[in-house]
């Protein structure tokens, strides 16, 4: 593996909100509570799991978009978690993020040329007709021809702008890019343009990816590695692979379960959990998962299992695969 590009250690971002039954009592929600991963340069690490699970603020605590509760971030080496406001501002040209909503990403009052220049400008990195050349240039090389530079985002469809919002965050030459849903609100059809542009641009940039995503046939194209979300915490870390052919954890058993098999007559079971996911501000004790696990055991609603390394260069958070001590 190439070497660490992002490394993550105990992230944890808490909220605090007013209780839900309006009591007076305020309530923590604890969105990302304990998570640590690396990324290699030009590795793509894919967070998935259900919605609310805490993936999409980790990849905002990652960027410090969030401000997290605590816990360590280092891009190439610099803490991003304790930069002063200047630092964090250059270190913003390295890490950029591609929304999952391209309408709403674009100011319709500038033109795209304007729109993908504007981060060099912000930067002090170019300005005038040297930005321009620079934007026409990411534009041409995320598949737009040069006259879209002229045109305003409401001319363009979908696809396009995401194209658009792509060539935006490349400007700055950055190192890590955070994709969070970057096709899901794009059709079915645009949607492998879209996947095959960020793997041709990934290449090309040498860029480290963290793709945030609930959509594992985006993942299964996309990712090297794959890390399961559940209830703010990483339940199971693995190569793409691996966690596709055998997940180690009940739960992306389960959700792996749900995904249409390549082949149809290759045999499916789907593994139906019980209920909702519990509330963040109010998570059970012990394993988080143990109230809707299938394979659940006295000991899981008394100890938390942590995230410990099982075969084949994956760590998994489960009681199956590591015993407490005295129940071997
Ligand atoms: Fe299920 Fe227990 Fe493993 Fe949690 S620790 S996933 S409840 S078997």
């Amino acid at each position: 593996m190439n070497r660490p590009l992002l490394e993550v250690e105990d992230l944890a971002t808490h909220f605090t909100v007013s209780h839900p039954f309006g009591l007076s009592r305020r309530a923590v929600v604890r969105a990302v509570d304990g998570v640590s991963f690396s990324l290699a340069e030009g590795e793509t690490f894919a967070l998935v799991g259900e919605s609310g699970c805490g993936k999409t603020t980790t990849g905002r605590s990652v960027l410090r978009l969030i401000e997290p509760t605590r816990g360590t971030v280092r891009l190439d080496g610099t803490d991003v978690t304790q930069a002063s406001k200047p630092v964090l501002r250059a270190l913003r040209r390295s890490m950029q993020l591609v929304f999952q909503d391209p309408y709403g990403s674009l100011n319709p009052r500038m033109t795209v040329g304007r729109l993908v220049a504007e981060p060099l400008v912000v930067h002090g990195l170019a300005s005038g007709r040297e930005a321009g050349e620079r934007a026409r240039e990411l534009l041409s090389r995320c598949g737009l021809a040069p006259w879209v530079a002229d045109r305003h985002p409401h001319a363009f469809s979908g696809g396009q702008r995401q194209r658009i919002v792509i060539a935006r965050a490349l400007i700055t030459d950055p190192q890590l890019l955070v994709a969070d849903e970057p096709v899901s609100a794009l059709d079915v059809s645009i949607q492998s343009q879209i996947i095959n542009l960020m793997i041709d641009v990934q290449k090309q940039f040498g860029l480290g990816f963290l793709l945030i995503s609930h959509d594992l046939g985006v993942v299964r194209h996309m990712a090297d590695r794959v890390a399961v979300m559940y209830l703010g915490r990483l339940v199971e870390v693995a190569p793409r692979q691996e966690f596709f052919s055998q997940p180690l954890h009940p739960y992306s058993q389960a959700l792996l379960s749900a995904v249409p098999r390549e082949h149809p007559q290759l045999p499916k079971t789907r593994i139906a959990l019980a209920g909702e996911p519990p509330s963040p501000t109010d998570p059970p004790p012990g394993c988080p998962f143990h109230t809707r696990c299938p394979h659940a055991m006295p000991v899981c609603s008394r100890v938390t299992p942590q995230l410990r390394p099982a075969a084949s260069g994956r760590t998994v958070a489960c009681h199956l695969h590591h015993p407490p001590e005295g129940l071997e």
